[in-house]
């Protein structure tokens, strides 16, 4: 393995950021080696409470510091994220086991997110004049108010960009912020965090505590004026359920079993090379990654060998540098549910067309990317999230056939297009039922798009990140209007006898002209 694993006095500076007083650890294994990285402190439910806590009275100040102020201080987090990127891409690659170039998509893209909620904040949520419900006579304006403090709740997958994207627009909007981490992912959490405290955010504005999912995840859920997850669709639904149960509004990012539809017009070693990549980034471990391919019939003759063949060229290891195009599986978890996936597949007749064994030789959790045909309802990859290095090729006869077996599913995350011609891509997608759909792209086109919506349909998720979208679900619209006293509005039955008339002509009047 070439690079260094972050070191102990690195790992305690790390995690002297997190609130967790329980005196207890929790041992967390490296993916790359098996061996214990760290001992990560874990929290207590008091904890949150009292990170929570804290962070309500940063908050005030932090709202009152004003927009200009928290815009400043948010760009300097992103040069911050920048000039620290090569401590960060260690520590996203030694929890989580991806290479080097997934990682930096992570530092990009936090990075993007944090510029774009430094600068658009102010424009989405600085309010402003509504039209009155009666011209001169009442006059209407709304202002955005932060909610307060967001819990936000993030997986083990992507730890720095599923975090910035939730945090970088509760930070601007005005809130503060209490984090759960994983415990895969915690110290990247924490590199990031240290480069927003250094920035200006004030420490106690985002706590961050860790812990065992169920019972620091409700204290999460019971402290926060708002909830962001990001998870499996399972506990995603327990989260939403117990957000309502106060209620208190949530955005959910779940699961997904994402279709990608080749049409029979691409150049098949690039559209070989495309799908490939879309399919095993982060070693499939990625919420919008493709986990179905829908080859027509007119390409498939020359797609399907393309592919399994760029596939089968994919370069495995652990380096924390950019020699490798696939990393490891995070967790012994995630490699027994991988192995499980294609075995249960395989015992079921499916065919293997490339990839389809663990690599310990390589490293304790990895997996060859592997590429299935043949796979049927029976399997459970076929309609169930793998999460992991496996996609199922289906032969279509059409592309309504595509489209119709591309929306069979129960999820509704993210979907992608190849084709030769731009048109003909964006006419597919439009009929795809998913909340992002990439044309000639497997997920980056809409994952970088920082400014455009991300989320989910059906089991997919509720809610959206990034964009106007992820600012405006942080803030509570007040609507303030004004009686200007120009005309009384009518009181007693009198009133409005006389009145009548004159409003049953202004309604008509502003329906003729048309006038909102
Ligand atoms: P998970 O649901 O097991 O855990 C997610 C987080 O929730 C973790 O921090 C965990 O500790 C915490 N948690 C566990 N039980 C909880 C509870 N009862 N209450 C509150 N919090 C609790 O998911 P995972 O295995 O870490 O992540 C993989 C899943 O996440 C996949 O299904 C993937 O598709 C999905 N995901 C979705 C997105 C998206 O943006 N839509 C992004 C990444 C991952």
């Amino acid at each position: 393995m070439s690079g260094s694993m972050l070191q102990r006095a690195e790992t305690d500076a790390l995690t002297s950021g997190l609130t967790a007083t329980s005196g207890r650890t929790q041992g967390v294994i490296a993916p790359f080696t098996g061996d214990v990285l760290h001992e990560l402190p874990l929290s207590t439910a008091q904890d949150v409470a009292d990170a929570t806590a804290a962070a309500r009275v940063a908050q005030a100040s932090w709202w009152a510091a004003g927009w200009a102020h928290r815009r400043e201080v948010l760009l300097r987090a992103h040069d911050l994220l920048l000039e620290r990127r090569e401590l960060l891409l260690d520590a996203v690659q030694t929890e989580t086991g991806k290479t080097r170039g997934q990682a930096f998509e992570e530092v990009f893209n936090s990075a993007a997110a944090t510029r774009y909620n430094a600068l658009a904040a102010h424009r989405v949520l600085r309010g402003g004049p509504r039209r009155g419900g009666i011209p001169l006579v009442l006059t209407a304006r709304v202002d955005y108010r932060p909610k307060g403090v967001i819990g936000v709740i993030t997986p083990w997958n992507y730890p720095l960009s599923l975090a910035i994207m939730d945090i970088a627009p509760a930070l601007a909007a005005g809130n503060g912020v209490v984090q759960k981490a994983d415990d895969q992912g915690a110290l990247s959490i924490l590199a990031a965090r240290r480069c927003f405290t250094d920035a200006g955010v004030p420490e106690a504005l985002w706590g961050v505590v860790a812990g065992d999912g169920e019972e620091i995840g409700n204290a999460v859920v019971d402290a926060g004026d708002y909830v962001s997850f990001t998870g499996s669709t399972a506990t995603g639904t327990k989260v939403a359920q117990r957000a309502a149960g106060r209620l208190v509004p949530a955005s959910m990012e779940l699961g997904g079993k994402n279709p990608m539809i080749v049409l029979d017009d691409v150049d098949p070693e690039k559209a070989a090379a495309d799908a490939a990549y879309g399919c095993f980034s982060a070693a499939g471990q990625l919420c919008v990654s493709m986990e179905r391919i829908y080859v027509l019939r007119g390409v498939a003759d020359r797609f399907i060998p393309a592919f399994a063949a760029r596939v089968a060229s994919l370069t495995l290891g652990p380096d924390l540098d950019y020699t490798t195009d696939v990393g490891s599986l995070a967790t012994k978890a995630q490699l027994e549910r991988v192995m499980a996936h294609i075995e249960d597949a395989v015992a079921k007749g499916a065919t293997v067309l490339a990839g389809g064994r663990a690599r310990p030789d390589i490293g304790p959790y990895f997996v060859e990317p592997t590429v299935l045909t043949d796979v049927t309802s029976t399997m459970q990859c076929f309609a169930h999230e793998t999460f992991g290095p496996v996609v199922a090729i289906t032969i279509v006869d059409s592309e309504a056939a595509a489209i119709a077996a591309a929306n069979d599913s129960e999820f509704g995350l993210n979907a992608s297009v190849l084709s030769g011609s731009r048109t003909r891509g964006l006419a597919v997608a439009r009929r795809l039922k998913a909340g992002s759909v990439n044309v000639n792209e497997g997920y980056r086109a809409t994952f970088g798009s920082v400014d455009a919506p991300m989320g989910g349909v059906k089991h997919s998720g509720l809610g959206r990140r990034n964009g106007p979208e992820g600012l405006l679900r942080y803030a509570d619209a007040t609507t303030i209007a004004t009686a200007t006293g120009l005309l009384q509005l009518p009181r007693t039955g009198a009133e409005f006898r006389t009145l009548t008339p004159a409003m049953l002509l202004l309604l008509r009047t502003l329906r003729t002209v048309r006038r909102r």
